[in-house]
């Protein structure tokens, strides 16, 4: 595989992490106050204002409104962009250390959020097993396509 394509991977794959971990921020909250893990909309938890694409970036978003919500002005804990940068290094590490096998790395992502949500959701476990299958959907697909691109990348 030409470095190119690797770097290629390496981004997105560490892209997906924080992104997940954007998620992850979300179900977490969610989880443990019961609201519905499944909305149309991300909205602030304090002053329920829709939150704008804009606002939704992973770390980026947190930095550029310096740590408050745009409407309300109430702060957003900071343990949001640390959870997403947390993903990122995950995600980031453990590609660089597993890419030569994928199943692994996969195997590695799904303990890694299964663990976190069994630790975070203790005594909301229904809800949690709902946010566990959104998030095993989504490596599912991920895993999948990164599985694809390897094979091919390495026969061609
Ligand atoms: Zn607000």
């Amino acid at each position: 595989m030409t470095p190119f394509y690797y770097l290629i991977l390496f981004l997105c794959t560490s892209v997906f992490g924080c992104v997940m971990g954007a998620y992850f921020g979300t179900v977490d909250y969610r989880v443990r106050h019961d609201e519905p893990l499944i909305t149309a909309d991300c909205y602030c938890p304090a002053c329920r204002h829709r939150l704008p694409l804009l606002h939704q970036i992973p770390i980026l978003s947190w930095i550029v409104l310096k740590g408050r919500c745009r409407f309300c002005s109430e702060p957003i804990p900071v343990r949001y962009p640390l959870i997403e940068g947390g993903f990122l290094l995950f995600y980031g590490v453990s590609f660089l250390l597993l890419w030569r096998h994928p199943l692994v790395l996969a195997a590695a992502w799904y303990l890694f959020f299964t663990l976190l949500l069994l630790l975070r959701c203790q005594g909301h476990y229904r809800s949690a097993l709902k946010g566990w299958s959104i998030f095993a959907g989504y490596h599912l697909l991920f895993s999948a396509l990164l599985l694809i691109l390897l094979s091919a990348l390495s026969a061609g």
